[in-house]
């Protein structure tokens, strides 16, 4: 008899993984389907960081290496995080990992106890409240509102914090909002934190390059050095150098818990794969243009996605600051008749709805905390997203 155990039991898939799964499926039984899920770039990884790579493999570079990370790729992550953040981290203080991903998991597992609370702003990273879950802990939720920019509100962070609160998580640009905070915002932020000593930050970068408008970046620690050393910073390759696949991420934070995470990596995966390190390595110190030619692409399908859903009645998109999603609303379909005579309830009707209709593989709200809401990824190819819109249009024109 297989046995599954309580822990694993409190979790769920990841929707998004689930749900690209789906469209593989669909499309292997020759279904003319077009996903709109994928939380990666379309674009390959830059080729200097291809070449690195297998100069890597040439070189011996083939074997363990320190559990937390090269110290050259930490000393290169370090660098990084004075130059773009003004903050300053000792290699020691720096974890590489399989992913941001698996720092989230190491950080979670490492310090909360049974019960602990982990606050987390809606709508959220699919991920944040079951790793919570895994390691034990109780995830709390805070709302927040289209008209707020799905910001959280320094009164609710402040009414959500207990004796409990283990973590707080913070996510700019968010999955799947797209929403960036201000500078003055996260001091508004973090004026709360100071006030509750016990509670540990930790912040999800990962979308960081991905951000329009020529707004500045600026990250927690920074903005508000006195929760510095209680703030671990994540980030990664992922999304900025198109390297989902190579699975590296990194974070900077307190000596004791990158210790701790380097104990529990220990005993778990080792460290992130020698070849992904060199990679990485020549992602954050090779030539950086590549970054900014992207966003101006992504910032193009992000006007061009935005202004088709807008003028789909029912539907209301908010245009996004930052990452590569767009997170509508669609509330006002609710009621809604299909033609095979179902009514469109909430967002998960609506994504059966696309789905059913017209092969449209979108994901549901509620998987983001928000079930009137949908997200759909535009980091795919203008003729994909043009048809994506055609197919979204008919399937809400033909509600009746
Ligand atoms: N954090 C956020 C907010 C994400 O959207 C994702 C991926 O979708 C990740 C972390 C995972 O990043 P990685 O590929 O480095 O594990």
């Amino acid at each position: 008899m297989i046995t599954i155990s309580s822990r694993l039991q409190r979790i769920k898939p990841s929707p998004s993984s689930m749900a690209g799964q789906r469209a593989r499926e669909l499309r292997e039984q020759g279904k003319d389907v077009v996903g709109l899920t994928s939380g990666e770039p379309d674009f390959d990884t830059p080729e200097n960081i291809r070449e690195a790579a297998y100069q890597a493999m040439e070189d011996g570079k083939t074997k363990y290496t320190d559990v937390g990370g090269t110290p050259a790729l930490r000393e290169a992550i370090a660098d990084k995080f004075r130059k773009e953040n003004s903050l300053e981290y000792s290699k020691e203080q720096v974890i590489v990992c399989t992913g941001a991903k698996q720092v989230i998991f190491n950080a979670f597992m490492s310090t909360i106890n049974p019960g602990d609370e982990v606050i987390v702003p809606v709508p959220y990273w699919v991920s944040y409240p079951d790793i919570a879950l895994l390691a034990e802990g109780r995830p709390v939720f805070v709302q927040s509102t289209v008209e707020n920019r799905f910001k959280m509100r320094p009164q609710d962070l402040e009414e959500a914090i207990t004796d409990k609160t283990r973590w707080v998580v913070l996510n700019y640009p968010n999955n799947p909002s797209g929403a960036v905070y201000s500078r003055e915002e996260l001091a508004a932020l973090a004026a709360v934190l100071l006030r509750h000593p016990h509670v540990m930050v930790l912040t999800d970068d990962i979308y960081e390059h991905i951000i329009y408008d020529n707004k500045k970046y600026a990250t927690i620690a920074e903005v508000e050095p006195g929760l510095k050393d209680r703030t671990l910073t994540v980030n990664g390759v992922s999304k900025s150098y198109a390297m989902t696949g190579w699975r590296l991420g990194y974070a900077a934070g307190p000596r004791e818990l990158i210790r701790s995470m380097v104990k529990l990596q220990s005993q778990s995966t080792s460290n992130a794969s020698s070849i992904s390190q060199a990679a990485a390595l020549e992602a954050l110190t090779g030539p950086q243009h590549l970054v900014g030619e992207r966003l101006k692409i992504y910032a193009g399908r992000r006007d061009y996605v935005t202004s088709r859903i807008n003028k789909i009645p029912g539907l209301h998109c908010h245009v996004p600051e930052g990452a590569f999603y767009v997170f509508p609303l669609c509330q006002g379909l609710f009621g809604a008749r299909t033609r095979a005579g179902q009514t469109i309830e909430n967002g998960d009707d609506f994504v059966r709805h696309l789905l059913d209709s017209e092969m449209l593989v979108a994901l549901q709200g509620a998987a983001y905390g928000m079930p009137a809401h949908f997200r759909i990824s535009f980091a795919t190819s203008m003729e994909r997203l043009a048809e994506g819109c055609d197919r979204l249009e008919r399937a809400c024109l033909g509600l009746e």
